[in-house]
């Protein structure tokens, strides 16, 4: 008999899941959505949430508390910038909380997120909303199956709900 499946690299990982913060609000809950799909080991999650899911079968209610450290990092970095919204392109749809990539004085691409819109300018930070936040994840693992070469070749799953291209 197949052993049943478990959590592990190179496997395509389908879980509901609720993440809040200490203070117990919900931040983000696949609730009344498809399951998030992601491949386990190509960094698709925080880190945090990765390690903790492994080893588990479909099923298993999995409740992880990820440090800031093990998910969108301290908060660290120069206060936010104000950048005129000419700086972006004109049919650019901006939204607060989007990520957008930035130029470094090398040329290096580093990403940078939306904090305040206003007419004229665009407020971006370079921590990811969440820097800081200690995450509080209840996963419900829904389904496990090995990745395809080509999921493997690209870094993420493939299918419905999951990367489309
Ligand atoms: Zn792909």
């Amino acid at each position: 008999m197949a052993k049943a499946a478990a959590v592990a690299d190179g496997m395509v990982v389908s879980v509901h899941y609720t993440l809040k913060t200490e203070d117990g609000e919900v931040i983000d809950s696949s609730d009344g959505d498809e399951p998030l799909m992601y491949l386990h080991g190509a960094g698709n999650i925080v880190p945090g949430l990765e390690k903790q899911l492994a080893g588990h079968a479909v099923g298993d209610r999995v409740k992880a508390v990820v440090e800031p450290e093990d998910g969108y990092g301290e908060h660290s970095g120069d206060e936010p910038q104000m950048v005129p919204r000419t700086s972006f392109p004109e049919d650019a749809d901006l939204y607060e909380g989007m990520e957008v990539m930035a130029q470094g004085p090398d040329g290096e691409m580093y990403p940078m997120w939306v904090v305040e819109l206003t007419d004229e300018h665009v407020l971006v930070d370079e921590n990811h909303p969440l820097a800081g936040v200690t995450l509080h994840f209840d996963v419900q693992v829904t389904e496990i199956r090995e990745a395809t070469k080509e999921e493997m070749a690209h870094g993420h799953p493939h299918g419905p709900g999951a990367h489309a291209h």
